[in-house]
């Protein structure tokens, strides 16, 4: 292996030349107590920064066996890293001037939620980091001083402050990781004791506004109503006590502005762990639930949403829906089969952005809108169904419609912000007006919606295969798909030619590349893989725009491997995700990984699967 001063030299060596040069940067070098790998060298100053690596093994990083013996210790000890490692390049970043992203150095900017991240793991040998550094240049001459300062004096200095547990705050290490261990245990105990949401005594809630996900300041804790309470004991803090949500049908209720959304909120992400200081750090959901909501316009491929909806005025079959344009009782229709299939164990839904002629339909209208003329059965009369047959608990705000009182199993009413149990006074309600409830649901059979259907041969044009590209997941692609108005696409491959070495790096890593589709993410919107579309705006789950981003590969993953018609949308899902645990992100990635992917669920993947369009021209 080359070392340092061989980098130093090289990067003498190539002072004031032409950018293209910085192109023999790329491998790897021993330094003192780390080595440091040069995985994509960027085209020119104003491209995508380059992507680096930066290995420490054990013996020198120093971190105590303890910190790093369990996958829950090694993810919480990543992230502490991947937030120290982030602060140390930001005072270095922008430091070396030149033109374009010159000087730049940064990782992950992590958000409040512990998410496993490519920006660092924390493996058997080592610790290890990627980031991106902006090689610096006047022009498109190279900066060679600026290029040895960064590389061979900011990188190391950082390295140092960052990844060497003796420069460490030891006390901040450890807690990082015992929050982590106290989250696995109570998400344990919690589902082992028939819980499907956990909200602990002083969890604060809301967050600072719309824009930002930071806890509020000077909001009212939250505090459990008696009759709910559970106490845990965790491993490192001690009893924690706070409101336990059954299984089952949980309706929260309340006036407007009391706090029921907010609530909703908490739990929708409480499916992941937050780190401390965040107010939702013992605020947890099982881990498979997934929101509900209506997405009118998303497209729907062959779901079976005949629990909900029959005999529509065109004759589809919705055994086997699919459109292009859902509506939103459709689209909601549609997300409880999906979310069947792919496993979800509790579906949390809110009222503010539900299709209300899905959720219930009132007497009135049943007797003007006769029963065998309206082709949608409420989802009232479907919530108790999918408790006792599928196995999924609903954790519903209905603030608007009595309905639910009748189906519900506990009744939590949001006043002023706090929550009250009113199992009991709605039960004698409900048993005073019988009258009032929802007239009986017709029988039901989920075995269609929860079997899934399978994912079809999405080919990805050959196109895709046949044109190189920088492979930095930002060019490259020219397959065409056609969709044949159902959600299927047909390979239209263009057969180009690929560009190949012109663009190339090395060896393996640019065939890998050469072969993939091009990849692109609108922050934590939008993904286009290829010539096709996600549209992921409305999955509320996508906890940042890193998960998004990794979404993007995973779905470029499954449509280049696992799309043969086998497989369920859901098998091909878990499928994906077993690749990642087993194998890292290189599968996923082709060539070099970059810095800023972040592990996204199951979930979330078999629902970008299920939103696949082909790209508008
Ligand atoms: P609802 O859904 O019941 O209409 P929201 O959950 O949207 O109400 O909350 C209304 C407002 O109150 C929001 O601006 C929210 O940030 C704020 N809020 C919610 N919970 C609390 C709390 N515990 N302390 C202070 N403010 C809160
Ligand atoms: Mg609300």
């Amino acid at each position: 292996m080359k070392t340092s001063a061989d980098l130093r030299r090289a990067v003498r060596g190539i002072d004031h030349r032409g950018y293209p040069a910085c192109k023999a940067l790329a491998g790897g070098y021993q330094f003192d107590g780390f080595r440091l790998f040069v995985d994509h060298v960027q085209g020119d100053p104003f491209a995508a920064p380059s992507t680096l690596r930066v290995e420490v093994p054990h013996a020198q990083a120093g971190f105590p066996a303890v910190l790093r013996s369990s996958k829950v210790a090694r993810r919480a000890l990543a992230d502490h890293l991947t937030r120290r490692f982030a602060t140390q390049l930001a005072h270095c970043s922008m430091r070396v001037k030149g033109s374009g992203k010159s000087g730049l150095l940064a990782t992950s900017r992590c958000g409040q939620e512990v998410l496993v991240r490519s920006a660092c793991e924390v493996t058997d040998e080592a610790v290890v980091v990627r980031f991106r550094a902006g090689f610096p240049a006047f022009g498109r001459t190279v900066n060679g001083d600026g290029l040895e300062t960064m590389l061979l004096d900011f990188v190391p200095r950082c390295v140092e402050a960052a990844l060497v547990f003796a420069n460490l705050d030891a006390a901040q290490v450890k807690a990082a990781v015992d929050l982590a261990e106290d989250q696995h245990a109570l998400r344990e105990a919690a589902r082992a004791t028939g819980l499907v949401a956990f909200v602990a005594d002083g969890a604060v809630l809301p967050r600072e506004s719309g824009a930002s996900d930071l806890p509020m300041c000077n909001a009212v804790p939250f505090r459990s109503p008696d009759t709910l309470r559970r106490t845990f004991d965790l491993p490192h803090a001690g009893a924690v006590s706070g409101m336990g949500i059954p299984r089952g049908v949980t309706l929260i209720v309340g006036g407007g502005y009391h706090g029921k959304s907010t609530l909703l909120a908490a739990l929708q992400n409480g499916v992941y762990d937050h780190v401390a200081g965040d107010g939702r750090e013992f605020v947890i959901t099982d881990e498979t639930a997934v929101k509900l909501r209506a997405e009118d316009g998303r497209a729907v491929r062959n779901v079976d949403i005949s629990p909900f909806i029959n005999n529509l005025p065109n004759g589809a079959d919705t055994r086997r829906f699919s459109t292009l344009d859902a509506s939103g009782s459709t689209s909601q229709a549609a997300a409880v089969a999906e979310g069947l299939e792919a496993g979800c164990r509790a579906f949390l839904i809110d009222e503010d952005t539900s299709a209300a002629n899905f959720m219930v339909r009132d007497e009135l209208m049943q007797q003007v809108v006769a029963r065998d003329a309206e082709p949608i059965t409420p989802f009232v009369e479907r919530v108790r169904a999918l408790h006792e047959s599928c196995g999924a608990s609903t954790i519903l705000v209905a603030g608007s419609s009595g309905a639910f009182f009748y189906v519900a199993d506990q009744v939590i009413q949001m006043e002023n912000y706090q929550a009250r149990d009113i199992t009991a006074k709605v039960r004698k309600l409900c048993a005073e007006n019988p009258d009032l409830r929802s007239s009986g649901a017709r029988e039901v059979d989920f075995a269609g919606a929860a079997g899934g259907r399978a994912l079809p041969k999405l080919e990805l044009g050959e196109g895709a295969r046949g044109r190189g590209g920088r492979s930095d997941g930002r060019s490259g692609h020219d397959g065409r798909c056609a969709s044949n108005g159902h959600g299927r696409y047909d390979s239209r491959g263009t057969g180009r030619k690929g560009r190949g070495s012109a663009h190339g790096e090395h060896g393996d890593t640019e065939r890998a590349r050469f072969e993939h589709a091009k990849v692109k993410t609108l922050g934590r919107d939008a993904l286009s893989i290829g010539k096709v579309d996600v549209d992921v705006r409305l999955i509320e789950q996508i906890a940042d725009a890193e998960q998004a981003e990794a979404l993007a590969y995973a779905v470029r993953y499954v449509l280049e491997n696992l799309a043969d018609g086998t497989r369920t949308v859901a098998q091909a899902a878990r499928e994906a995700m077993h690749v990642l645990d087993e194998r890292g992100w290189k599968p996923f990635c082709g060539g070099y990984v970059p810095c800023n992917l972040a592990k996204p669920r199951p979930q979330e993947l078999a629902a970008c699967l299920n939103r696949l369009r082909a790209a508008s021209k």
